[in-house]
């Protein structure tokens, strides 16, 4: 299965044409999928690429020069034939992860192999504002750095942003709950850190951390859906393919229509999913102070258990379930995915009611792309945003791992050097 997985990865790309190229190619592939393994065996390797043992030694040993990976203990796993050597990706290789919301901005490194290393959450009363945001990550990173690997190396930054990024230049073209428009957010906080800075949406980067690390590594048709305080976001993997759309704006789920007439969206119309099914609607059914929204989940599904209190909070959930249900049906019909993963607050729904929601999404005696749907969730948090958001400064690193690493006269969007 592990194997299998591999040659997924590893489908379509073409090995091998002329002498430079293949080996920039054979890198990335290598690293590639050291990263989205988490580490594998050098026999994998060679399985997975069809490339002999000398060669990805070879290659494995200029990854492990650049410092992108580590050669360690013998596969555990393997049992038969020779032990084959553990190839995983170096702890040191770092991208620095930002997401700003309404009331918390949050920061964390992440190393390759998708591991969130020391994240930090900043409260903030009202949302912040652009400065602010740029102030607080800052402040952050600036304490961060001491307390790094010795031999660390941070490749950049990714910014994950509730709301329209342009996927040019980086610019916050519109994020509603925030009270920004047209912010060159990537820019001034690439400035400050001298660091390269690549933003897109924050719910399109946690679906990228799902296609590639989580429930839907081995998934080539999936939805992610992430509730947050600036509302629902998605994102689509067709054909194991991020669906970026003509301008970079597609997957904006939480503007599915799911009721006539009903509430006012930030997007201009009415009765948006986003709209309907909110987390502040939650927060206030359960009477949670500002500064405790983290643990929600818990103190929703706690509530449930309350008999004098779980009425009315049982009463709004079953509600939400049935409109993410009409968001949620129009949606299947239209991509047919295998899974459905379902993160943030979204998370609550199918926990405090199993079941309902994969019951109301199908449409009893009749056949069709509901059938074979799975539900899962996201990990809690906001881990597969800040992961997601990881990959976007990784990427560049894995498309060409020597080009990227290699000393620039010019500095400017250079990584940053070890200390
Ligand atoms: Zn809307």
């Amino acid at each position: 299965m592990h194997d299998e997985r591999i040659r997924r990865s590893v489908a379509g790309t073409n090995l091998g044409n002329n002498r430079d190229s293949t080996r920039q190619h054979n890198l990335s592939t290598v690293l590639g999928l050291v990263h989205s393994m988490d580490g594998v065996s050098r026999a994998q390797l060679t399985r997975a690429t069809g490339l002999n043992r000398s060669t990805i030694a070879a290659l494995v040993g200029e990854l492990a020069q650049l410092g992108l990976v580590l050669e360690s203990d013998l596969d555990q796993a393997q049992q038969h034939g020779r032990p084959s050597i553990m190839i995983e990706p170096s702890p040191g290789a770092l991208a620095l992860s930002v997401n700003p919301d309404i009331d918390v901005v949050s920061v964390a490194l992440v190393s390759l192999g998708g591991h969130i290393v020391n994240p930090v959450r900043f409260h903030t009363v009202r949302p912040p504002s652009v400065a602010e945001v740029v102030n607080i990550v800052t402040a952050i990173y600036t304490g961060m750095r001491t307390s790094l690997p010795a031999r660390h190396r941070i490749m950049g930054v990714g910014l994950a942003v509730p709301g329209l990024v342009d996927p040019v230049d980086g610019t916050v073209i519109e994020a509603p709950h925030l009270g920004w428009r047209d912010q060159p957010l990537a820019a001034l906080l690439s400035d400050a850190l001298k660091l390269p800075v690549i933003a897109a949406n924050d719910a399109v980067v946690g679906a990228r951390a799902q296609a590639t690390f989580g429930a839907g590594r081995d998934v080539s048709d999936l939805v992610y859906l992430y509730g947050g305080a600036s509302g629902i976001g998605g994102g689509v993997v067709s054909g194991g393919r991020l669906i970026r759309g003509a301008t970079g704006f597609a997957g904006q789920l939480g503007h599915t229509h799911v009721r006539s007439g009903g509430a006012q969206c930030t997007c201009g119309s009415t009765g948006c999913l986003e709209a309907e099914v909110t987390r502040e609607e939650l927060i206030a059914a359960i009477g949670l102070p500002a500064g405790e929204t983290e643990n929600l989940e818990e103190a929703v599904l706690e509530k449930l258990q309350d008999e004098s209190a779980s009425q009315e909070v049982g009463a709004i959930i079953e509600r939400q379930i049935q409109l993410l249900a009409i968001g949620l049906k129009s949606i299947v019909n239209l991509l047919n995915p295998s899974l459905i993963v379902l993160g943030g607050f979204l998370r609550i729904l199918v926990r405090a009611s199993p079941g309902t929601l994969s019951e109301a999404l199908r449409t009893p005696g009749r056949r069709g792309p509901w059938e074979n749907v799975a539900i899962e969730l996201a990990p809690l948090g906001e881990d597969p945003i800040l992961v997601g958001a990881a990959e976007l400064a990784f990427e560049p690193l894995i498309r060409d791992p020597a080009g990227f690493l290699r000393p620039q006269d010019d500095d400017a969007g250079a990584p940053s050097q070890p200390m």
